[in-house]
C-alpha cells in the first residue's frame, strides 16, 4: 500500500477529539475507530508487542535485527485526533494531479485554497496536491504523520535486510486537547528518544516550545448606589481595564512572532462588584518568562496602591516547559534527524514552535522527543493540504532516522 492510500483510509476515520470532556481519556469515544485501525494494521504488518489500552493509546515494536541489539532504542510518536471545533466527519479528500500551482476550489462549499493566502502552494506545482472540499479539516494534523511512520516501519519489515535497532511506535489520543502525553506508558515505549511526527514542512525540526502558564486575576470591587457613590465606589470592571493597560500593548500575540513572547488575554467577565481577566504567558527564554509572571504581580502590586490592599488577586499556573532544557541543538535525536533529512536531499531547518508538543511534556518525563514535520500545511481548518511527495518525502526522512 503507498503512503498516500494509507493517509486517505485514515482521513476517512472520523476521529475529532472532545474539548468539553475533560474527565476521561479519549474525550471522544470515536477516537477507539482509529486506535482499533492501527491495531489491526500493525498486527497485519507484523509488528511485535501490538498492545492498546482502554484509553485508546496503541503500541506496537520492530525488534532490532541480529547484531543491532545494543543499538539506542528510538520511538516514534503521532496523534490518533484531530481538533473539536471544525467539522472531522465524512471528509471527502479532493485530489488533484499535477497540480498548476494556482487557486484551487474546494469543492462547491464557495472556499478557495488560494495562493496568495498560502504562497508556498506555487512551490507544489506539478505534485499530487491533496486538499478538503472546503466542509472539513483534511486530518493531515496529524494522520500524515501516522501515515508516514506506518508505511516507514512496513519498509522495514518487508526489507528484513536493511540494519535497524529497536523501533518502537505509539498512536496516542487527544492531543489537540492538550492531553495526548499524559497517559502514555514509557515502560511499554522503552525507547532512549524518539520523535513526534506533527509539524509543518518536512525539512523542518522542532526541539524548542514556548515555556507557558495561565494567570487568573481577580478584582475586587465596592459597590454602591451609582447616585451617591462619589469617593466610595471602587468599579471592579474598570480597575479590570486599568490593570490590562498597565502591560505592554504590544507584546500580543497579533503583534508578535519567532521568539517574541506574549500575554494573551483569554477571557475576561465583570460587574461592578468584582471582575475576572484570564491569560496566558508564554515565552520561550525563561528568563523573560519569569519577568512575564512578574509583571502580572507587580501590575496588581500597583493596583492594590491604587485602590487598597486585597483589590488584585493573581493566581499563576504553570502549563508547560520549553523543552530545549533537555533537548539542545546539539543533542542526538537533533543531530540524528538533521542527518536523516540531509541524506534525503535537503536542508534541515530549526523552527521555534510558538506552542506546546505532547514531545516537550514527553521529554520532560524522560522521553526526549525533538518534532519532526509532515509535509502538511494550513492545519485546523478547511484549507488543509498536504502532497503525495511530501507524504513520500517524510516516510524517506523516518526510513532515514530508523536506519
Ligand atoms: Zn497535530
Amino acid at each position: 500500500m503507498t503512503v498516500t492510500d494509507r493517509f486517505l483510509n485514515y482521513v476517512r476515520i472520523h476521529s475529532a477529539s472532545d474539548d468539553k470532556n475533560d474527565s476521561e481519556v479519549p474525550s471522544a469515544k470515536r477516537e477507539f475507530d482509529m486506535t482499533d485501525h492501527l491495531y489491526s494494521e500493525m498486527k497485519e504488518l507484523g509488528f511485535s508487542g501490538v498492545y492498546r489500552d482502554e484509553h485508546a493509546y496503541v503500541y506496537g515494536f520492530i525488534p532490532a535485527s541480529e547484531g543491532m541489539e545494543k543499538e539506542k532504542c528510538i520511538a516514534f510518536n503521532a496523534h490518533i485526533d484531530t481538533i473539536p471545533d471544525f467539522p472531522g466527519e465524512n471528509v471527502r479528500p479532493q485530489i488533484t494531479y499535477d497540480y498548476d500551482g494556482n487557486d484551487v476550489l474546494l469543492g462547491s462549499s464557495g472556499r478557495v485554497l488560494s495562493a496568495d493566502m498560502f504562497p508556498h502552494l506555487r512551490s507544489l506545482k506539478g505534485q499530487t496536491l491533496i486538499t478538503t472540499d472546503g466542509t472539513t479539516v483534511l486530518g493531515a494534523d496529524d494522520k500524515a504523520g501516522i501515515a508516514e511512520i506506518m508505511s516507514a516501519c512496513e519498509f522495514l519489515l518487508k526489507h528484513s535486510d536493511i540494519k535497524h535497532g529497536k523501533i518502537s511506535v505509539c498512536f496516542s489520543p487527544d492531543e489537540e486537547i492538550g492531553h495526548g502525553a499524559a497517559l502514555m506508558d514509557l515502560d511499554r515505549v522503552g525507547a532512549d528518544y524518539g520523535y513526534t511526527v506533527d509539524g509543518g514542512e518536512v525539512n523542518e525540526i522542532n526541539f524548542e516550545t514556548f515555556n507557558a502558564s495561565s494567570a487568573k486575576v481577580f478584582i475586587k470591587g465596592v459597590s454602591v448606589h451609582p447616585g451617591s457613590a462619589k469617593d466610595k465606589m471602587v468599579n471592579a470592571s474598570l480597575v479590570a481595564m486599568e490593570f490590562n493597560s498597565l502591560l505592554p500593548p504590544d507584546e500580543i500575540p497579533s503583534k508578535t512572532e519567532n521568539y517574541e513572547g506574549f500575554f494573551h488575554l483569554t477571557e475576561m467577565s465583570g460587574s461592578t462588584d468584582s471582575a475576572e481577566l484570564s491569560y496566558i504567558i508564554r515565552d520561550h527564554d525563561s528568563d523573560r518568562f519569569k519577568e512575564r509572571e512578574d509583571m502580572i504581580c507587580s501590575a496588581a502590586d500597583e493596583i492594590n496602591s491604587r485602590y487598597g490592599k486585597g483589590t488584585a488577586k493573581v493566581e499563576i499556573k504553570e502549563q508547560y516547559r520549553n523543552m530545549s532544557e533537555v533537548i539542545g541543538r546539539d543533542s542526538e535525536p537533533v543531530k540524528r534527524a538533521e542527518k536523516a533529512i540531509e541524506k534525503a536531499g535537503i536542508e534541515a531547518v530549526y523552527v521555534p514552535v510558538r506552542g506546546g508538543t505532547d514531545g516537550a511534556q514527553l521529554s520532560f518525563r524522560g522521553l526526549p522527543c525533538p518534532n519532526l514535520g509532515t509535509g502538511g500545511y494550513g492545519f485546523h481548518g478547511p484549507y488543509e493540504h498536504i502532497t503525495s511527495e511530501h507524504l513520500e518525502k517524510m516516510t524517506e526522512i523516518l526510513i532515514n532516522i530508523m536506519t
